[in-house]
């Protein structure tokens, strides 16, 4: 039976992979406990692009398992889509999210509601036994608020709001969020990649 070993070293993330992927049948494992480690430069200039590139090369040390990997980040539409891929390296990997946020509250000062438009998205790749490779594409649309709020989730979170929920997705249970994040809906999208194999 092939297994799952998804390029990851974050346990939240693990636990929501484990979640949805759990009637796809297959054991699933985070890449420390598949004994593996990488440091791989993320070079692309798509997130898809950078998902592939994690999920290959790690798919190269585990060549007979199925190896998945994401990437993230903010689209902002007024600031042309920043973030972006560079989300997590946005004003430095060291600088706090509340400076971050309070940096992208600031440039977007005087835009109305309708011009504050953003979304989360995720790429979820896979690397396959036989060499080949799928990728899948999640979003969740919001906009960003005037001011942060909510302590759940991480990153840009306090600063996304959502319509449908009137509130920040840092003010989302953790439930709440997966069954609508650009994360949960890649991995939703690549569990039924997975199922039709
Ligand atoms: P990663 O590719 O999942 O490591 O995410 C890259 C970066 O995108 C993170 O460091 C955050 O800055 C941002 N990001 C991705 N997903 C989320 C989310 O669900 N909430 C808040 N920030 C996120």
């Amino acid at each position: 039976m092939s297994r799952i070993i998804f390029a990851t070293g974050n346990e939240n993330k693990m636990k929501e992979i484990r979640m949805i992927l759990s009637d796809v049948g297959m054991e699933i494992l985070s890449m420390k406990e598949a004994g593996v480690t990488a440091d791989i430069v993320e070079d692309g200039t798509t997130f898809e692009e950078n998902a592939l590139i994690k999920a290959t090369a790690i798919g190269k040390l585990l060549p007979d398992d199925i190896v998945l990997a994401d990437d993230s980040g903010l689209e902002i539409d007024y600031l042309n889509k920043e973030p972006g891929i560079y989300s997590a390296r946005y004003m430095g990997e060291d600088t706090s999210y509340d400076i971050k946020n309070k940096n992208l509250i600031d440039r977007l000062e005087g835009v109305p509601k309708e011009g504050r438009t953003a979304r989360f998205v995720c790429a979820i790749a896979a690397a396959l036994p036989d060499g080949s490779t799928r990728v899948t594409r999640g979003t969740i649309e919001g906009y960003i608020g005037w001011e942060p709020a909510g302590e759940n989730g991480f990153g840009y979170d306090p600063i996304f709001y959502v319509d449908a929920y009137g509130c920040s997705t840092a003010q989302l249970s953790p439930e709440e969020k997966n069954n609508v994040s650009h994360r949960g809906n890649a991995l939703r999208a690549m569990r039924e990649e997975l199922k039709a194999l």
